[in-house]
């Protein structure tokens, strides 16, 4: 059989015309109200196709039933595999108990599918690290711009409570964070912390503005001002800042405070070029689509999916075999390298 399809491939090949007869893979991701995911389609589009599949990829707009529905659809066309990005991991036990039954592969693709046994393999970023990420640049910042300050006032946020990463993305900033909060360098006055209280459903830009205007309503009162806040995503950023300046902050004797954030979208670079916004993380949407169109092509090839962590990812069912890349930090002082020299965004899109 694999000598047919070398014999076949080397046939393509000499004629110049590739079979583009690999199969088809269902690529289910959660919403395009967020530049990454629609990246993260296009790039898989591109990168499927030049390796020889077809591609059927579905957007869900963060609605729950309608993604359930479209991979319900793709296992009943019988598609050769599927890679998901879960608006809610903890879902798709049904509908992927159906996939393995017809030998379906399943690849986790950024967000792990948890409580289920039938999930294959695990795409990601390394997202401890991201939240690592995400303090240690609150805290430089935090240096930087209030120097002379005894104690730090911060906010925190987390992001939405059904997404398995918003856990790891806390964690990783709560292990810089929590020393400095022990230690009496940072205050957090509203007192809210843990993911109970400062996760944001679906990631929802305007409900963190709003929890942005409630803390700074009930917390920050007479001279007190909030210094850092920990955001661990661009949209979410968005809305912190829009309610920060909506009360002064950024003008005048009131400072910006220093704003984290995530995935490194265009209008959250252009406010780290005005200020407004301190970091971002970026993840290379490009890469990650590298290693799941490899996983795929590898499971229905007949080889073995390259990872690099098995023991973190546990499903509450499994732990899930992955490979996790590297996030990278960008703030001011190397937002060019990092996204335009790499090609990622050519600089007319930044500037
Ligand atoms: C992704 C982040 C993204 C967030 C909101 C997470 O699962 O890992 O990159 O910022 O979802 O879309």
């Amino acid at each position: 059989m694999a000598g047919l399809a070398a014999a076949a491939m080397a046939f393509a090949l000499s004629t110049g015309s590739l079979a583009q007869d690999k199969g088809t893979i269902g690529i289910a991701m959660p919403t395009k109200s967020s530049a990454r995911w629609i990246a993260d389609g296009d790039n898989m589009v591109k990168q499927f196709q030049e390796a020889g599949y077809q591609t059927d990829l579905q957007y869900a707009e963060d609605d729950i039933p309608n993604q359930l529905s479209q991979i319900e659809n793709m296992v009943t066309k019988g598609v050769d595999a599927l890679v998901i990005a879960a608006i809610d991991g903890t879902t798709l036990s049904n509908v992927l108990a159906n996939a393995a039954a017809m030998d379906i592969p399943v690849i986790a693709y950024d967000r792990l599918i948890r409580d289920s046994e039938n999930v294959d393999y695990y795409a990601t970023f390394d997202n401890f690290q991201v939240g690592v990420q995400q303090a240690e640049s609150l805290v430089d910042g935090l240096k930087q711009r209030f120097p002379d300050q005894e104690t730090w006032n911060v906010e925190l946020f987390g992001g939405s409570p059904d997404d398995n990463n918003a856990y790891f993305f806390y964690n990783g900033a709560m292990s810089v964070l929590q020393p400095l909060i022990d230690e009496g360098k940072i205050a957090i006055p509203s007192g809210q912390m843990g993911m109970d209280k400062v996760g944001t459903l679906r990631w929802d830009g305007s409900v963190a503005q709003s929890r942005m205007d409630n803390l700074l309503s009930a917390n920050y009162t007479g001279d007190r001002q909030v210094h850092g806040v920990l955001s661990p995503y661009d949209g979410l950023s968005i809305g912190i800042i829009s309610s920060l300046k909506g009360i002064g902050y950024g003008s005048g004797d009131m400072k910006m405070p220093i704003v984290t954030g995530q995935d490194a979208e265009v209008p959250s670079v252009k406010a780290i070029l005005r200020g407004d916004q301190y970091s971002t993380i970026f993840k290379d949407t490009r890469e990650l689509a590298k290693v799941t169109v490899q996983m795929v092509d590898a499971l229905l090839q007949g080889g073995e999916p390259e990872v690099n962590d098995t023991e973190t990812y546990d499903n509450g069912v499994k732990v899930v075999p992955s490979y996790l890349l590297k996030p990278v930090l960008v703030t001011e002082d190397n937002w060019q390298k990092v996204l335009v020299d790499s090609g990622y965004y050519s600089e007319d899109q930044i500037k």
